[in-house]
């Protein structure tokens, strides 16, 4: 598993290996009487038979991304989905049923706050929130409601919060309920949740471990294997399987995860320190810096690298983050993250557009605040774009 190399799957028959994974464009695959054995013995979970249920190129992308998180074996322990939110609904739908409880984060992903508030609670479950930040909380809520799942994002956003992982996971675990963590703005280079007691990591595969703004997809793994199981078979009767063309590129953006995810770190570092001093700033808000609320729990949860996002709240409030947004010549303006280009948004007319500026005002998103996805500019292309911006009136 610790091989950087790719190994052909079932569906391989010639003597010498390609280097890189082909893109096994093709829905089905001709059986022969071994396979009608596996698809009759087992349903096929195994088999490389129709792509909905297995597909050398997903495969490929699969084995990848469970090497990132540091476990699996040549099989690999990720499921790969056509994208992050089919990867999260898959995975909660697949552990959660009517009468179950799920303790969430308060702070989640937009689409799956609607997927809390909306769509588990139609399906008969309770939802019960708590501040991703707030350990005692976490605690507290899981030993009073006994939860079948426990749900939270390493970091949030825009806040860049950080739940203490090994203290739920802890909590979570003594109750009997899975601890389920979206990774996606930590990443795997930051943090491994497995190594720190998640159950599964979800992951929006759309974002840094594709890394190239090209691909949408997404991401389950898990060291269980009877938990894999549970949520491939949802995989496969819900549908949202990935393409094998989206999975080559998958793949092939994670060919530089290391590389890209090593620059991007140290660049937002950097530039999280320079922007600190610039006058045109109110607050820098980045988990590597010592003034950082939660700087104590990133020492245990991300100890080397504190992630390529950053947010930084401008005085004048949304209107000026707005104007200095579009004056921007490097950073893009745009949603999404974990791009090789540097992408710049404001929460109050994308992420958040559809709360009041009271709610976000309650929920710790100041007005004037301005989210960085760092890419690969480097930090002295960046400042200088960002001082531009900050002086034309
Ligand atoms: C983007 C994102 C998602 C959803 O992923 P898609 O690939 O867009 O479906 C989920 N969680 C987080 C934290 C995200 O940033």
């Amino acid at each position: 598993m610790d091989q950087n190399r790719y190994r052909p799957g079932r569906a391989h028959t010639s003597r010498t290996y390609p280097v890189i994974p082909p893109i096994y464009q093709t829905t089905t695959f001709e059986l022969d009487d071994r396979a009608y054995a596996d698809i009759q013995g087992e349903g096929g979970l195994h088999e490389t038979w129709y792509t909905r249920f297995n597909n050398p190129t997903v495969d490929a992308a699969a084995a990848e991304v469970a090497r990132l998180h540091g476990g699996g074996d040549e099989a690999g322990h990720s499921l790969i989905f056509a994208s992050g939110m089919a990867a999260i609904a898959t995975t909660l739908v697949s552990l959660v049923g009517a009468g179950d409880t799920v303790v969430a984060a308060r702070q989640t992903y937009g689409d799956t706050d609607d997927l809390l508030r909306r769509d588990l609670p139609a399906l008969g479950a309770t939802v019960v929130r708590v501040d991703a930040h707030d350990t005692d909380a976490w605690r507290t809520m899981i030993a009073e409601h006994q939860p079948k799942v426990v749900y939270g994002e390493t970091l949030s956003n825009p806040q860049l919060r950080l739940v203490d992982l090994p203290a739920v996971a802890e909590a979570a675990h003594a109750v009997g309920a899975r601890f389920v963590v979206d990774n996606t703005f930590a990443t795997p280079y930051c943090t491994r949740p497995l190594e720190l007691g998640a159950d599964v990591v979800v992951e929006s595969a759309t974002k840094f471990l594709a890394g190239h703004s090209d691909v949408v997809a997404g991401a389950a793994t898990t060291r269980d294997p009877a938990l894999l199981e549970e949520v491939q078979r949802r995989l496969i009767t819900f549908g949202g399987c990935a393409d094998p063309h989206a999975a080559f590129l998958l793949w092939r953006g994670m060919r530089t995860f290391r590389v890209r995810l090593a620059e991007s770190c140290r660049t937002a570092a950097a530039l999280a320190d320079l922007l600190a001093k610039e006058p045109a700033i109110r607050d820098v808000i980045y988990p590597g810096r010592n003034d950082h609320p939660d700087a104590a729990v990133v020492r245990r949860v991300m100890p080397d690298a504190a992630g390529a996002m950053l947010t930084v709240v401008l005085h004048g409030g949304d209107e000026r983050a707005g104007a200095v947004l579009r004056r921007l010549r490097v950073g893009v303006e745009a949603t999404s993250l974990g791009g090789v280009e540097t992408l710049v948004s404001t929460p109050f007319n994308s992420s958040h557009f559809n709360m009041t500026d009271e709610e976000r005002l309650a929920a710790g998103i100041q007005p004037g605040t301005l989210r960085l996805s760092i890419g690969l500019e480097g930090e002295e292309a960046l400042l200088a774009d960002l001082r531009q911006a900050f002086d034309t009136p």
